[in-house]
């Protein structure tokens, strides 16, 4: 018996419709939504239904299956998901950025080494408002315990190192025991590194890259905020990683108009710069 039902699920006058039945997965969901909702971005939310003019949240996959045989038996075909963003994180949800961030677990590995699994743990707290400290910090080896492990004993921990060439996790407890996080979207803990990793794809799209455009992007892409001061520090990393570095590249400029000069005396060279 086929006790699945169309979920429509409405965010931001956006809406997307997915068929739910007893093997469906709220991480399924989740994934089909920030595939289609683009500008749900990294923002955290709620699935909730309307019955009897009640919102009720789906939070479990069990919540979930029970609304699909409920639709099943009140022969309901189609349903209506709202899809509500969480300012604070006092209702749970599983973040999808950072779930798929350490989704691999033990061996998972960091094609870049420990720089990128430091942006990871930076997403991951951004995502899950809670906060780490590094107990191991260098390019071997990177350890990350939750900031509550000495007064809340909380056992959250991740550690990667370097065996043979390849940075992998180690050892990972994703569980935090230490109570709820508070999610801070308007100053998330932001490296220049890391806005420069975010951005990179859309600095080599775009010619000129206003502070603005960032702004706008991160808070489109990502519901975040971003302070001019990263805005411009991220900036400069990218344009250095698209471009090479503005110094270096204009001495070679100045250097080649003068190489021109002197292999052919009668050449006149006119360099122009903006
Ligand atoms: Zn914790």
């Amino acid at each position: 018996m086929d006790h699945s039902v169309i979920e429509v699920f409405c965010y931001n006058g956006g809406s997307l419709s997915i068929r739910i039945g007893l093997d469906s997965s709220i991480d399924g969901a989740a994934q089909e939504l920030h595939r289609k909702l683009l500008d749900l971005g990294l923002k955290c939310y709620n699935m909730c239904f309307n019955r009897d003019e009640k919102d009720n949240l789906i939070e479990s996959d069990g919540e979930l299956h029970s609304l699909a045989c409920y639709c099943f038996a009140k022969k309901i075909a189609i349903v209506k998901i709202k899809v509500v963003v969480c300012v604070t994180s006092l209702i749970t949800s599983s973040g999808f950025i950072y779930a798929k961030n350490f989704d691999g677990g033990v061996r998972q590995q960091f094609a870049l080494g420990a720089p990128e699994f430091r942006c990871k743990l930076i997403e991951y707290s951004i995502v899950s408002g809670y906060k780490y400290v590094l107990i191991k910090n260098d390019e071997f080896r990177v350890t990350a315990v939750c900031e509550n492990k000495k007064e809340g004993n909380c056992k959250w921990c991740i550690h990667s190192c370097n065996t043979y060439g390849s940075f992998e996790i180690k050892k990972i407890n994703l569980t935090h025991t230490c109570g709820f996080a508070f999610k801070d979207y308007n100053h998330p803990p932001l490296t220049s590194y890391l806005v420069m990793t975010h951005i990179l794809d859309f600095a080599r799209d775009k010619l000129s890259l206003s502070l603005g455009d960032i702004t706008s992007f991160y808070s489109r892409e990502y519901g975040l905020k971003i302070s001019k001061h990263m805005s411009y520090a991220g900036k400069k990393l990218a344009l250095t990683e698209l471009y090479g570095d503005v110094v270096l590249s204009y001495n070679e400029l100045l250097w080649y108009t003068k190489e021109l000069k002197r292999r052919d005396i009668g050449n006149c060279v006119d360099l122009q710069v903006n």
